[in-house]
């Protein structure tokens, strides 16, 4: 993807862990590199078509001014963040900020922090089998979309689909959704869950009624097990209710593991073949 640069821009600010610091600021020096695609800029020639240096340049001097971290760390995300949330043409951006009179006490050119962060894909499903069952998805999906760092960029349609596991229950409406999101795994788990008690899901049976469930099925191309997550989610590939809205909406999604599409894994289901 194309790179549009700017290189040891110089902002004289109070980072630090030491008090002193804190109180009398010191040079630092942030280097970005922002990943977007400047081909309508290079046949229009419109300033509007791409992304303005000047302004971003400014950005980053205010917001580097106007706060004090103890941590490059917490600058370099709290920088990174704010450009990509400012925008949304740019899909990635790698930042640098060195700290060249940083109290190492000992003689060095610069110490420096250094990230590459970007607008991460994953795909959710979500499904209730209690209340207003169309009501309870979209209101999850509103939650999602009023997380600052999370936007909904494509909905399945709705399917009504039988239990699963404990089946003396009522049908489920289930659907899919793509997002775009800055959350980590682990801090889009931690959304979910928020959203999934704010709709009050109750935890009465394993497998049984709820008003809301939402799973992480796939994240990126990533492959992830931990005590609480893991993605691609586990059930995916034997779960029609699954499948069949994420088909709609990423049919050539692939399995980071099976190497198969979202379409070849619901073929295999329907064919009664279980990876
Ligand atoms: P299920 O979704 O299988 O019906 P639950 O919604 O009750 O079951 O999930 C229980 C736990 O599953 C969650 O607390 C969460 O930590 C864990 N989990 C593991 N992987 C995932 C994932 N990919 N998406 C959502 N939850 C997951
Ligand atoms: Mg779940």
């Amino acid at each position: 993807m194309d790179q549009i640069c700017i290189k040891r821009l110089e902002v004289f600010a109070k980072h630090g862990v030491l008090p002193e610091e804190n109180a009398l600021g010191q040079k630092f020096l942030i280097s970005v590199t922002m990943y977007c695609d400047t081909k309508k800029a290079g046949t229009s020639d419109a300033i509007a078509d791409s992304v303005n240096y000047a302004e971003v340049s400014a950005l980053l001097e205010r917001e580097t001014q106007t706060n004090v971290f103890h941590l490059l760390e917490k600058l370099a995300w709290h920088l990174a963040r704010k450009i990509l949330l400012t925008y949304p043409q740019i899909k990635k951006v790698d930042l640098e900020i060195e700290k060249p009179w940083a109290p190492v006490l000992l003689p060095m050119e610069t110490v420096s922090v250094k990230i590459s962060r970007f607008w991460n894909t994953a795909y959710l499903s979500i499904g209730s089998n209690m209340g207003d069952k169309k009501e309870n998805l979209i209101q999850a999906i509103r939650l999602l979309e009023a997380d600052e760092e999370t936007t909904v960029i494509r909905q399945s349609a709705f399917i009504q689909t039988e239990p699963y596991g404990y089946t003396d229950q009522d049908e489920f409406l289930n659907g899919a959704l793509e997002l775009q999101t800055l959350r980590s795994p682990e801090e889009l788990l931690e959304l979910i869950g928020q959203i999934e008690q704010k709709l009050k899901r109750e935890r009465v049976i394993h497998w049984g009624p709820r008003t809301i469930d939402l799973d992480i099925i796939l994240f990126n191309d990533e492959v992830i097990q931990t005590e609480k997550l893991t993605i691609p989610h586990v059930e995916m590939a034997k779960r029609m209710f699954v499948l069949e809205p994420l088909c709609e909406i990423a049919p050539y999604a692939v399995h980071p593991v099976y190497h198969k599409t979202v379409t070849e894994l619901k073929e295999q289901l329907e064919r009664g073949v279980l990876v």
